[in-house]
């Protein structure tokens, strides 16, 4: 972009952006909603207060394709116009004033608010949430696609008495009548519509409270009352810690976290309301391998970045996810230890590096940058500020900034402004090199990990020290392995040179009994030498769900003559929310001569490839049809599953499925097998399918 068409989107980004409705404040709204289930429909009512500043004769609101049966301002009727994407009224409104506007509407919701499990026969699965960020409000609730109209919402729905209802605010009062519960809900302050948020479910709840006596409610479904420790483990010290360092009391009532099925993210920070991905719902051994510690801490830390101090616009996204990310970072280093965090900073600096030198660098302030540069070049530039400027003045200018913008809008010169103000220094250099400039600075974010971090330094060392040949590499690598006991140097020692080491310096590992090291030697090994054999059996019994995967696989690749002893110790195992170990199980069972007779083969088979259905969560489904696909054609029921997966919400799931689709097509007799199911499809399924067809 040269410099002239870059000050023109600087100049356009400001107007499309900045107070569409300056001469307009919404200051508060209560909202009554009842979600229809049946119909995927929302019937609403919302009652606006807002001031005017100047004279104008229309305020507007962002609604998707809705229909209003009653639109009044006082009490009166007022001339409006419906144009499907706003609903603008009409009406002289004086300077100074306040107003009161009331909406009746309806609307199917295409996005934002997602209905689930409500088609099948499974009692529980029933779920309704929302997803405001990156969806629009506007599509279940006439309001605000721009950031910065923030607004007091008070949320009342109401629904069947048999399910959860959990929304922003304090549950003030529920009203039953006869098999219909109305939920209150109460905030005190106001955040942006993208915030807004409910989720209705089957679910219980664990109550905790925070050091300041904040509450926390954790849910969780019914049958997974064993899962809630190992899932919410250090959620009070997390939050606890966040409010610590970050300096500024927890800024809403309480705070809640929802786990969902099929969710578009990890997590979303709705102000308060957390809702996450259902796939973080863990047992303790898969702790190891999968854990909600990070999204826990970096949703907890979008409370204040973000919703506290929300961006003015795309530009400034670092203000959100960059400190999210650098916040979460700062409670694992707390929680896991200082090798843990500069590990971590590590790794993200390598992916950096990779992404600059294929030409790909983005600057922290390109509104379209990708997320490992808003997320993880975001928190390096945090830790690189703070580095300089020292803990103590970086927590002051932290506090400062907050304080000043709370409950608004915000750039990424109004905070640096204030670090500047706070710190007394000249940050412009900082500002170049970490936020306007597309380069990651590799060599200098390097030096800096080495002079913190013994482990790294000895990783740094141990990389300039070895030589090209690998028959050398052992006694220098030896040499570090026995000096420095971490058990994150020897996984990553394990991962970048096991080419190097020899079957005694795997023994000698297997025996340090550590389950990460002992999980980066199953990994890196394909086929497995006699002399490790019971070694690798011997993970079998391993607390970690995804080395007992690795080593089922290996062990019943390398020694046929044991797969029924292999396969009758896994017996039974489930491991990871995706059913890593059981799906895995069930194709070698029915792949292992004489283990089954002719109809256990058949009950397993079928379990099999019944995973790809949509009772299944995603990760199931996506798990299943790529370990089907190595081995067996795909069933009718399969093609099926997957062409409904291609339509799916999840776009990481759908992508999943058409590239699946694209492939089978590529093979004349799969393409006519798709062709002859085309004849049951209907609706969107049919829609993508013929364009598919008819493409080639
Ligand atoms: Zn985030």
């Amino acid at each position: 972009m040269n410099l002239i068409n870059s000050l023109l989107a600087i100049l356009f980004s400001g107007f499309l952006f900045s107070q569409p409705q300056p001469s307009v404040d919404f200051y508060k709204a209560d909202i009554d909603i009842i979600p229809n289930a049946a119909d995927k429909k929302i019937n609403g009512k919302i009652i606006y207060w807002f001031n005017i500043l100047s004279k104008t004769d229309s305020v507007f609101l962002d609604a998707k394709n809705m229909n209003f049966s009653a639109v009044l301002i006082n009490g009166k009727k007022v001339r409006h116009k419906n144009t499907k994407d706003k609903i603008i009224v009409y009406k002289k409104l004086k300077a100074n004033r306040a107003y009161e506007l009331t909406l009746d509407y309806s609307a199917i919701p295409k996005q934002t608010v997602y209905f689930l499990g409500w088609e099948d026969s499974i009692a529980d699965n029933n779920q309704i949430w929302t997803q405001g960020q990156g969806k629009y409000t506007s599509h279940w609730l006439p309001s605000f696609d721009d950031m910065n109209e923030k607004v007091e919402f008070d949320l009342e729905l109401t629904f069947d008495k048999d399910y959860e209802v959990i929304a922003n605010g304090k549950l003030k009062n529920t009203l039953l009548k006869d098999s219909l519960r109305t939920s209150i809900f109460d905030m005190k302050k106001p955040m942006s519509s993208y915030l807004l948020a409910f989720a209705i479910g089957t679910y219980n709840c664990k109550k905790i409270k925070s050091k300041n006596g904040i509450p926390i409610e954790l849910y969780y479904y019914p049958g997974d009352s064993l899962k809630v420790e190992p899932t919410y483990r250090y959620t009070s010290e997390i939050f606890d810690f966040l409010s610590e360092e970050i300096g500024i009391d927890y800024p809403w009532q309480n705070y809640k976290q929802i786990p969902v099925r099929d969710f578009l993210y990890a997590g979303m920070e709705n102000t308060g309301t957390t809702i996450f991905s259902d796939g973080y719902v863990i047992d303790s051994v898969a702790f190891i391998d999968k854990n909600y510690v990070n999204v826990n801490a970096h949703e907890m830390a979008h409370q204040w970045f973000g919703n506290l101090v929300t961006e003015k616009d795309g530009n400034h996204h670092w203000l959100h996810e960059g400190f999210a990310t650098y916040y979460a970072l700062l409670a694992e280093k707390k929680l896991f230890g200082e090798e843990y965090f500069y590990w971590k900073l590590y790794k993200s600096a390598k992916q950096l590096q990779d992404l600059y030198r294929e030409g790909k660098g983005e600057a922290l302030t390109d509104p379209k940058a990708s997320s490992l540069t808003f997320y993880e070049k975001g928190a390096w530039a945090l830790h690189i500020l703070r580095t300089k400027l020292g803990d103590k003045v970086f927590k002051a200018g932290i506090r400062s900034y907050l304080n000043k913008y709370q409950y608004s809008n915000v750039t990424i010169s109004d905070f640096i402004s204030e670090m500047q103000l706070v710190s007394k220094s000249d940050l412009r250099e900082f500002e170049q090199t970490w936020l306007r400039d597309v380069k990651f600075p590799f060599e200098k974010a390097k030096l800096l990990l080495a002079s913190s971090s013994a482990d790294l330094q000895a990783f740094f060392n141990l990389q300039s020290e070895l030589t090209s040949s690998n028959a050398m590499n052992e006694p220098i690598i030896t040499k570090v392995w026995t000096s420095n006991t971490s058990s994150m140097l020897r996984e990553n020692i394990i991962f970048d040179y096991h080419k190097s080491l020899s079957e005694s310096f795997s023994r000698n590992a297997f025996d340090t009994k550590d389950l990460k090291t002992r999980q980066a030697l199953c990994i890196t090994t394909d086929r497995i030498p006699l002399g490790l054999k019971k070694q690798f059996e011997s993970l079998l019994k391993d607390k970690s769900y995804l080395t007992i995967e690795n080593a089922l696989y290996r062990l019943w690749i390398s020694f046929p003559e044991d797969r029924m002893a292999y396969l009758e110790k896994t017996k039974g195992i489930i491991g990871l929310p995706n059913k890593n170990v059981r799906l895995l199980w069930l194709l070698l069972a029915v792949l292992t001569k004489d283990y089954l007779n002719d109809s256990q083969k058949a009950a397993f088979a079928n379990e099999l490839f019944r995973y790809t259905s949509m009772e299944n969560s995603i990760e199931v489904r996506q798990n299943a049809f790529s370990l089907i696909s190595e081995v067996f054609p795909f069933t009718d029921q399969n093609l099926k599953d997957l062409v409904n997966a291609s339509v799916h919400h999840s776009w990481q799931f759908r992508n999943f499925a058409r590239n699946q689709i694209e492939r089978l097509l590529k093979d004349e007799k799969q393409k006519g097998r798709i062709h002859e199911l085309s004849k049951e499809l209907k609706g969107e399924e049919l829609r993508y399918i013929q364009s598919k067809l008819n493409v080639r």
